[in-house]
């Protein structure tokens, strides 16, 4: 199975985006090897941002949408044809700067989709402005005077929404990345990944990032509301990341 184009690749040298594709080719590789997935029945879809390139390089099917628009052209998708596997590719201004409202309807209608957000805290495609989940203080040419906001956070409005499964991961962590893709995937339900992607040429936050990623420990409640909330709120010292809440409860497409 072939999975990569002849597409030539644009993001900046050493760009998280990249790892992110190489952990996808291996969730869908894998699951594929495991019976779980046949090739055909998956579709990629992807928003405007540089995160949006990756439908260039994946030979599946694939859809590029609108700015904002790619988790609801996902939900047509995927009510057109429920043996769909769909998943989305978005980003932070794609998805909570533009289209905020069409993420927020998919999860509270537990549409059976996985959406993978590329949070790079800002619009990279545009040279660096602000977006709804850049840091307080961010500087970049829309806040040259630093970003007075302060961001939201995706993965507790995801829950707030009523999502059924959240998770958070880390770009530069192909492994575990791949390991939460296919989770999410395997998922029945409106399935939110964030995936922390840093930016290295309009917001590094490598160093930033490298020592305090932390894994959740193996016996984490995924059943528990409350304990989620609490658990995605704790960044600061440490960034926690992993399965944070995962619920079965019945899919729109099965509802409809
Ligand atoms: Fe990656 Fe940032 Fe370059 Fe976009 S601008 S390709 S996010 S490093």
């Amino acid at each position: 199975m072939e999975l990569a184009t002849k597409s030539k690749i644009t993001w900046c040298p050493g760009c998280p985006n990249a790892t992110i594709l190489v952990a996808y080719r291996k969730a869908i590789t894998e699951l594929v090897t495991e019976g779980k997935l046949k090739i055909e029945n998956l579709v990629s879809a992807a928003g405007i941002g540089c995160h949006g390139k990756i439908t260039d390089y994946l030979n599946t099917n694939t859809f590029e949408a609108l700015h904002g628009r790619a988790v609801s052209s996902a939900t047509g998708i995927k009510l057109g044809n429920k043996d769909l596997e769909v998943v989305v590719f978005t980003g932070d201004g794609d998805s909570f700067s533009e289209g905020f409202s069409h993420l927020a309807h998919a999860a509270k209608r537990n549409v059976g989709i996985s959406v993978f957000l590329h949070n790079n805290e800002t619009f990279a495609l545009t040279t660096g402005q602000a977006t709804f989940l850049s840091p307080t203080g961010f500087k970049g040419p829309s806040t040259p005077g630093g970003d007075p906001d302060e961001p939201m956070n995706p993965l507790l409005i995801m829950l707030a929404m009523g999502a059924t499964f959240v998770a958070r991961t880390y770009a530069l962590d192909i492994e575990g990345t791949k390991r939460i893709m296919k989770d999410a995937m395997s998922h029945k339900g409106f399935a939110f990944v964030e995936i922390i992607q840093p930016c290295i040429t309009f917001f590094d936050t490598r160093e930033h990032y490298k020592n305090i990623i932390e894994w959740l420990p193996v016996d984490f409640p995924r059943n528990d509301l409350g304990k989620a909330i609490e658990k995605v709120r704790e960044i600061g010292e440490k960034v926690p990341v992993g399965i944070f809440y995962q619920v079965q409860k019945p899919t729109f497409e099965d509802k409809i």
